[in-house]
């Protein structure tokens, strides 16, 4: 169906932060699949596991215990603030997840009528019906009938409209810690800090939905961490299968038990194939000195995004994000997809995001080296792009 703009591009081959053509052309990909192939193309434990795996046993459905499933889910929880995990297969399922299980822990205590969230202008929750919904984006949902019920959108950053927006039908609030697709912008901490603190004055739960922010692209294990708080439940997606579709709900136990048999469920969700691909991914993010590497290379890529900025005013005027998610944003005079073409042009992936913003997320085991070739085929994009740039300024 014609539902994507494509780059004429096919890619035959990847190894790290690198990808092939059939052609032979090398791109390094600073895009890694929408922040999604966390650990590089080809990495050889991911591909070792996935083939072991898939040569023992892929599937076997929700109907018996799944070991793989059961050891991530314990490594997901020993390493975070849940006690609990269901898996899935994608972002938008893991949010839809997440919003049932808000709706659900109200209704168990009595407050069936509490089934609001609080959104935030310029999220991006996913394409299925209610996340659309939690998004809010007319452009989205137009054409496809009433949106779900329950969700009231409010600024981002805005503790008073969110204070404005608690009413006797509220559950909860639903933020990115960093709006990935609306342009890269990450919440101030201390807002973070006190959506926790309304939530616990109120009685409502804190949702996060960090499909693009977590399993170590901000440098810390999930986004959430920077801030020092705890949500009551989260969302995961995109960079935990490395590649293979995967999704995860973590949640407190206060949530989780209200999710017995029968009220939530998935064919595909969590089978061994892609728990054997989420385990080999933690491999690698937890191992020792991992996320401060990590950290490392942010701070590398940060000072040469920032002087790349700097060098480049009629271009880009500035540099956010957080870690490996970093949007560079753009002059009015510059369009974010023609510097995104003019990237290509150099050999370099990027994806663009809301607020004509240039969003950088190379793999996770990228190197301060091949952030400094990144960083100089930008340099040649962003003075391909000046010439223009300069034209509608003499306007
Ligand atoms: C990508 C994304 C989603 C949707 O994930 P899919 O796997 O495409 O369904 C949801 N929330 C955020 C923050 C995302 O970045």
């Amino acid at each position: 169906m014609p539902t994507y703009n494509r780059a004429d591009l096919a890619f035959e081959r990847g190894e790290g932060a690198w990808l092939w053509t059939a052609e032979g052309r090398r791109f390094l990909d600073f895009g890694s699949g929408i922040a999604t192939t966390s650990i590089g193309h080809g990495h050889p434990h991911l591909v070792r596991t996935i083939a072991e795996q898939a040569a023992k046993v892929m599937h076997v459905s929700n109907l018996y215990r799944v070991p793989q499933a059961e050891r991530l889910a314990a490594r997901h929880v020993e390493a975070s603030f849940a006690d609990s995990v269901f898996f899935c297969n994608s972002g938008a399922e893991a949010n839809e997840g997440m919003i049932k299980a808000v709706r659900k822990y109200h209704a168990e205590n009595g407050h069936p009528e509490k089934f609001h969230l609080i959104c935030f202008e310029g999220a991006f929750h996913g394409r299925t019906l209610a996340t659309l919904s939690a998004t809010g984006n007319e452009k989205y949902l137009a054409g496809f009938g009433p949106p779900v019920q329950g969700f009231d959108h409010v600024p981002f950053g805005n503790m008073n409209a969110v204070r404005g927006a608690i009413g006797p039908q509220t559950a909860g609030i639903m933020i990115e810690p960093i709006q990935g697709e609306g342009g890269v912008r990450p919440a101030d901490l201390r807002f973070l800090q006190e959506l926790r603190a309304v939530c616990d004055e109120f009685g409502l739960l804190l949702a996060l939905d960090e499909v693009q922010t977590g399993m170590g692209r901000s440098g810390r294990l999930w986004a959430h961490q920077w801030a020092g708080i705890e949500p009551d439940v989260m969302s995961s997606a995109k960079g935990i299968g490395g590649g293979f579709p995967l999704g995860a709900i973590l949640a407190k136990e206060k949530v989780a038990r209200h999710l017995k048999p029968g009220t939530h469920g998935t064919t595909y969700g969590g089978n061994p194939l892609a728990c054997a691909a989420g385990n080999a991914v933690l491999d690698v993010v937890l191992a020792p000195g991992f996320l401060e590497q990590v950290d490392r290379v942010a701070r590398h890529l940060w000072k040469g995004m920032g002087e790349l900025a700097a060098r480049h005013p009629a271009v880009a005027s500035g540099v956010r994000g957080a870690g490996l998610l970093v949007g560079l944003q753009l002059t009015p005079e510059v369009i974010n997809s023609d510097m995104q073409a003019a990237a290509v042009e150099e050999g370099l992936l990027t994806v663009a995001a809301g607020q004509n913003v240039l969003r950088v997320a190379p793999p996770l085991i990228v190197t301060e080296a091949e952030v400094d070739a990144a960083l100089e085929m930008l340099d040649r994009a962003a003075r391909r792009m000046a010439p223009a740039s300069a034209k509608a300024m003499a306007k």
